[in-house]
């Protein structure tokens, strides 16, 4: 047992970062000295909402150092360098024996505790509640030795961080949803993280065409920077229009912010015969669709976090980034201390960044 700092949010936008108790790791578990964690719209609604039960400590695209393990933990050991990954998974039913943990519903029943349904987290033996079994917006973290990858020493932090939910997303949607090859023509609709790791995976294969749409002069210039043939600002000019004009339809299409028009606008880009990856927020209002076009043969597939198996899909990126294939750290745009979190919030809401970090200044 051990005193931590943590942001602990107590009610929709009100938090301050204060001394919290933080167990051993049980069984199972990985204790983490957090270095950066990544700033993802899933923080913030969650931030923002009045259904989420407080108080809880966010954070859920962590990165760090191993301090000690639970009992039986084979995959990590002190001093290995980590990355925690945003989805927690039981291991043992339909869809984690079948190797897709991504669609584990056990989850759901964990609202704010471990997986096992108790807490790590207490203040004056208060139990505070845990986010995506991870809550990294803190010095250290009880995580759950499936959410935990090692990496190699020499990853920045930072980067380890943008690994850990939203830009993996977008890089999965594009490796494992869609199977965009060397000249393929690809459209991207909303530039944050997720659609960043979309633009950076599609140009890792050589799509002929990387049409990226957003409302941000500077998000579409980073995207130009990273890959995209053509920016495209939808506040501008009609993006289905310009995709027409360009390529006449696109093979791919992946919808990254999770709105209603995205969504028609993503289906409608289509060219005949091509797929429409829908991969934003789980909060999207209904959208109408031109059932029309499925007389097109199109077809509109769904996922969760790009369907990543964190062990196998997270090291590849390394990998990737390490070899110059992947510009990772163009897409960073800012740096935060943990009592900065509020800037760090409204700066996203207000889409200046791509993606930001929280850092926490250890020394070496
Ligand atoms: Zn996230
Ligand atoms: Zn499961």
């Amino acid at each position: 047992m051990r005193e931590i700092e943590a942001a602990v949010v107590r009610g929709p936008e009100e938090h301050a970062v204060e001394s919290v108790t933080l167990d051993d790791p049980e069984p199972g578990e990985v204790l983490v000295d957090v270095r950066a964690t990544g700033v993802c719209h899933t923080d913030y609604h969650a931030y923002t909402s009045e259904d989420i039960d407080v108080p809880v400590v966010l954070g859920h695209e962590g990165a760090g150092v191993v301090e000690s393990v639970g009992d039986g933990v084979s995959n990590v050991e002190p001093g290995d360098h980590v990355v925690l990954w945003v989805l927690p998974s039981c291991g043992d039913c339909e869809y984690c024996r079948s190797g897709r943990p991504y669609l584990c519903q056990a989850r759901r029943e964990t609202r704010g505790q471990m997986m096992d349904g108790t807490h790590r987290l207490s203040q004056n033996g208060e139990p505070i509640n845990h986010f995506y079994a991870q809550s990294s917006f803190a010095s250290m973290a009880v995580v759950p030795e499936r959410q935990v990858v090692p990496v190699a020493d020499d990853v920045p932090f930072e980067i380890g961080a943008l690994l850990g939910c939203g830009v993996t997303t977008g890089l999965g949607a594009v490796s494992n949803i869609t199977d965009v090859d060397g000249g393929e023509t690809v459209a991207v609709f909303g530039c944050g993280g997720v659609g960043a790791g979309a633009v950076l995976a599609a140009n890792a294969v050589s799509a002929g065409t990387i049409v990226a749409v957003d409302l941000d002069a500077d998000t579409l210039d980073t995207m130009a920077e990273i890959g995209a043939t053509h920016p495209v600002n939808a506040g501008e000019e009609d993006p289905v229009e310009r995709i027409e004009e360009l390529t006449g339809g696109v093979d791919y299409a992946f919808e990254c912010i999770g709105a209603p028009q995205t969504v028609q606008q993503a289906i409608a880009s289509l060219k005949p015969g091509g797929t429409a990856a829908i991969t934003g927020t789980s909060n999207t209002p209904p959208a109408e669709i031109d059932l029309g076009r499925f007389t097109k043969g199109i077809s509109v597939v769904g996922n969760i976090v790009g369907f990543t198996q964190p062990r196998v899909d997270i090291p590849r990126y390394v990998r990737m980034y390490q070899n110059g294939d992947l510009d990772l750290d163009a897409i960073l745009t800012r740096r935060y201390e943990l009592e900065e979190l509020d800037e760090a919030f409204a700066a996203l809401d207000a889409g200046e960044v791509i993606r930001s970090v929280v850092q926490f200044e250890k020394g070496a």
